[in-house]
């Protein structure tokens, strides 16, 4: 196995509320947000990470949540300065940080730029009031607005929309008219999802009548022509982005590149090629009892090495997500295991028109990449 590059991802578990949609490891703030606490624990969790990757360079930090906007400049300062210190952090990495419209007052997004943020992710869903409400966001049309009109004056000029479809009640032109207002907004990279109703939601106590299968695929369908159309290249099955503007950091995930995760709830994955293993570190869910259990030993909830048909699964879980597919010779040096023990299970996925195999890369179809649940699930261990 060889070192694939490296990241890191940073949890900032609070938010204003508790979306009725959320799955994601996030809390509606009670009282005052602990935010120095829990940089403090943010950074003793990366001093004991460091053991583990000494000396590699890190090319991307992704703080999400989440709300982060909810910390303050100064507090994204103060990780920056230490992450600067800890690691090697390369001089053009990119620095992303998930704001939601109505969560920056105390900070304009030029104060989080001087801290060394150079890309924004900015989670929209949608320009409509009524599907805002329905959705149980903090921000209406007129939020959005101040928050693009701040990045721009801030001076980042990469920045991200997050957009869903299919919400409830949603009609196709309502859906498209996101689309295209989006778009009027020049962001450099939109991602694009559909809504689902996941377990432990509201949403999943209470379901809304969301648009059937049929408008939902229209809805992804001429979105995804409106945004070509626009000049935007989908690169990942929920991603789209001017040229040159692909999220470094997601795309060194889905390539099953390295990623230390720090804070409560956190993934990391790290590659330690003299054991042949892939370890999966994952923290401790709740923040609170995340940051007491950091400050006095470990914040882990658990930490293995994988097995290698958990490494082949999820090498092709995430890669084939991406347009440009997996390239064979990658296989062997991030899994461990060599390209003769799938090519069975490649050739299965070939023959069902979900999969397209030369020399040297395997790429979804349109048809695989529709069905990817079908296409995973050869490749379960
Ligand atoms: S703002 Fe985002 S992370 Fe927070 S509850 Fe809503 S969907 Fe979840």
């Amino acid at each position: 196995m060889e070192l694939p590059p490296l990241s890191l991802y940073v949890h900032l578990p609070w938010c204003v509320r508790k979306c009725p949609y959320c799955d994601f490891n996030s809390h509606a703030v009670k009282g005052e947000l602990p935010g120095d606490e829990y940089v403090n624990a943010l950074i003793l969790d990366l001093e004991k990470e460091l053991p583990l990757v000494w000396g590699r360079p890190v090319h991307s930090v992704f703080f999400g949540g989440g709300t982060p906007s909810l910390f303050s400049a100064a507090q994204i300062d103060t990780l920056l300065c230490a992450m600067r210190g800890l690691l090697r952090l390369s001089p053009d990495a990119e620095v992303t940080l998930e704001a939601n419209p109505g969560t920056i007052e105390h900070d304009s997004f030029s104060a989080y730029r001087n801290a060394g943020v150079n890309r924004i992710s900015l989670g929209v869903q949608s320009f409509d009031e009524s599907h805002l409400a329905d959705l149980g966001r903090i921000h209406g049309a007129q939020e959005i607005e101040q928050s693009v009109a701040s990045i721009k004056r801030s001076g980042i000029d990469n920045f991200n929309i997050d957009l869903m479809f299919a919400l409830p009640g949603q009609s196709l032109k309502s859906a498209l008219r996101d689309v295209r207002t989006a778009i009027a907004c020049n962001p450099t990279h939109i991602s694009r999802y559909q809504l689902t109703i996941e377990p432990n939601t509201a949403f999943h106590a209470n379901p809304p009548v969301l648009p059937d299968d049929d408008l939902a695929w229209k809805m992804q369908q001429q979105g995804g022509r409106l945004l070509s159309e626009a000049g935007f290249d989908q690169y990942e099955i929920s991603a789209w982005s001017r040229a040159g503007f692909q999220c470094r950091h997601n795309v060194n995930y889905w390539r099953y590149g390295d990623f230390l995760g720090i804070g409560a709830g956190a993934h990391g994955k790290v590659t330690i090629p003299s054991e042949n293993a892939v370890r999966r570190r994952i923290r401790q869910r709740h923040p609170v009892d995340w940051m007491k259990a950091v400050t006095h030993g470990s914040g882990l909830a658990e930490d293995r090495k994988l097995d290698a048909g958990e490494r082949v699964f999820e090498f092709f879980l995430n890669q084939l997500r991406l347009r440009e597919g997996v390239l064979k010779n990658q296989l062997e040096p991030r899994t461990g295991v060599a390209w003769g023990a799938v090519s069975e299970r490649v050739r299965r996925a070939v023959d069902k028109g979900l999969l397209r195999e030369d020399n040297t890369r395997l790429t979804p179809t349109e048809l695989g990449w529709r069905f990817s649940n079908e296409v995973q699930a050869l490749f379960l261990p």
